[in-house]
């Protein structure tokens, strides 16, 4: 058996893997074999990138990681997007996902708060990190998150032939900039800094001892922790700035050494610089002159796993106080009977509580009667006056669709709302409206019954004209029979300011009493 403390390499051997040899240069065990694919190699990337390079240290800082640390290489995970960089994923021998475009960040993250015990890493370009999928950098750096993210700016979209990205420096050339590039580049590190990210640093592949050493320093790092790579693509980028030109093998490896004579030149390592001032210097040509490197910030604040567990904790202690007022609750009967699919159409204008007469349809119901429930809500313009509605669904059954299909029944209160609302009312559906503010039209529908109730008059009788929702709600339920008197009183009782239960509960006796009246003279 496999035992705690073994090389990976060796413990894959006993699990039965045999290292490829599938060419004369892969013949056994490379030092990296451990975490290196090598039934994968030969890699894609072009004679001269950095990529190579960038690869190479993230195995070396993982490798001390497990001997120095004792990290368990089965609890990392590697993810990135799409681009050359993004093929690293596929290169380690760890549990990796190569994402979707953009989207490496939001994988890692679904990854770590699914299993928080696992360190993540994040590994992919400038274009796919900063330019599709930007917004995730900025967000994920904001909530620091526990993840380290290693990306590899080579100031280009390197794979697809060369297109100007978000890092690109200004007047720098690129396919798509033939006569330079005329925005200006992000400069990642602040970036980085700027939302959130509680470590930040930048080293070039020139450097690749010191980038090795602050990659094992970010992936210890608890928090959100960034490392942005500059690395030269000899293929695309570097063809249309500096010295490189030709395509022929010899002259992309040049290519490549040439920009790392270029980093050797602008390089300037300037630990605890503020990230703003750590750009990446160019001419007026686009030619870089200044690299700011080093390690730019380190603190430790809470990440995102420790607020979530924060807000557990203090959640748990409402939920408690909130679980006792459930409780305590009166327990009513459930409905014996089978409630068919009921919908229920509410209409009037903002202010009347239309809202909140559908929530108490769907509370009383619910929590009282036992049924299934699906309560929805929609606002005109959202201001007092405006046009409100809310939609309610129960039944015995489970609800398969949300939404109102034809409604059987409508509480109307407002002109506008019998317009908008009374040609979805089914055939042979109740229309309930407070005739005081709403006048039928000439060519009402004769194939509904509609009753009619002054709620709003009645309510201003009892003290409080607030309280006309509640008197229609007790005009439906006597007629709608769908939800019982007991439960409606209840959730109405619950559900109003304390201040106005009473006259709530005479609101809704008096509308319940009518609509009785309205069914026996019927
Ligand atoms: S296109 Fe550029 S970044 Fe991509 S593999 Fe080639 S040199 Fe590297």
């Amino acid at each position: 058996m496999p035992e705690k403390g073994m090389r990976r390499s060796e413990r894959l051997h006993m699990m039965g893997y045999e290292p490829p040899d599938r060419s004369d240069w892969v013949t056994g065990l490379h030092p990296m074999d451990d975490l290196l694919r090598g039934e994968r190699l030969p890699h894609i990337w072009c004679q001269g990138c950095g990529l190579g390079t960038a690869l190479t240290t993230f195995i070396a800082a993982l490798q001390w990681l497990e001997r120095e640390r004792g990290w368990d290489m089965d609890k990392v995970a590697v993810v990135s997007g799409i681009g050359c960089t993004g093929r690293i994923a596929g290169y380690v021998r760890l549990d990796s996902f190569h994402t979707t475009h953009g989207r490496a960040i939001p994988f890692a993250t679904g990854l770590k708060l699914a299993n928080p015990e696992m360190k993540v890493i994040v590994i992919s370009g400038d274009g796919d990190m900063a330019g599709i999928g930007g917004n995730h950098l900025i967000h994920a750096a904001r909530r620091n998150l526990d993840i380290t993210v290693i990306c590899v700016n080579n100031f280009n979209y390197g794979m697809t032939g060369g297109q100007a990205g978000p890092t690109t420096p200004h007047e720098a050339r690129a396919v798509t900039a033939q006569y330079g590039n005329f925005e200006y580049p992000f400069n990642l590190p602040y970036l980085a800094a700027a939302s959130g990210a509680s470590f930040v640093a930048r080293w070039t592949v020139l450097h690749a001892r010191r980038l090795e050493w602050t990659l094992r320093e970010a992936m210890e790092h608890p928090g959100f922790s960034f490392v942005e790579v500059i690395a030269p693509c000899s293929t695309a980028y570097a063809r249309w700035n500096p010295e490189g030109r030709g395509m022929d093998p010899e002259h992309l490896r040049r290519r490549g050494l040439e920009v790392m004579k270029y980093y050797k030149a602008a390089g300037r390592i300037t630990h605890d610089t503020h990230p703003k001032d750590a750009g990446v210097k160019v001419d007026e040509k686009g030619l870089i002159t200044e690299i700011v490197e080093g390690k730019f910030l380190q603190e430790v604040r809470p990440d995102l796993q420790e607020a979530l567990d924060h807000l557990a904790a203090r959640a748990d202690k409402w939920w408690q106080v909130e679980k006792k007022a459930l409780d305590d609750r009166p327990h009513l009967p459930k409905s014996s009977s089978h409630v068919p699919r009921t919908e229920v159409q509410l209409g009037g204008f903002g202010g009347q509580g239309i809202i909140s007469a559908g929530k108490i349809i769907g509370q009383a119901a619910a929590i009282y009667d036992g049924l299934e429930v699906c309560f929805t809500q929609s606002y005109g313009p959202e201001a007092r006056g405006g046009a409100a509605g809310s939609q309610v669904v129960l039944g015995s059954d489970p609800i398969h669709h949300p939404h109102l299909i034809q409604p059987s029944t409508m509480i109307i209160m407002s002109q506008g709302a019998y317009a908008k609302y009374l040609s979805f009312l089914a055939p042979n559906g109740v229309l309930l409206i407070d005739d005081g503010l709403v006048e039928l039209a000439e060519d009402h529908r004769q194939d509904i019954t509609t009753y009619g109730l002054p709620a709003t008059r009645i309510a201003e009788k009892l003290g409080n004209n607030r309280a006309a929702n509640t008197v229609m709600l007790g005009f439906w339920t006597a007629i709608a029979g769908a939800v019982s008197q007991d439960a409606m009183r209840q959730s109405v009782a619950e559900s109003v300011p304390p201040k106005t239960i009473d006259v709530n509960m005479k609101a809704f006796d008096e509308g319940y009493r009518k609509g009785i009246e309205v069914l026996d003279r019927s």
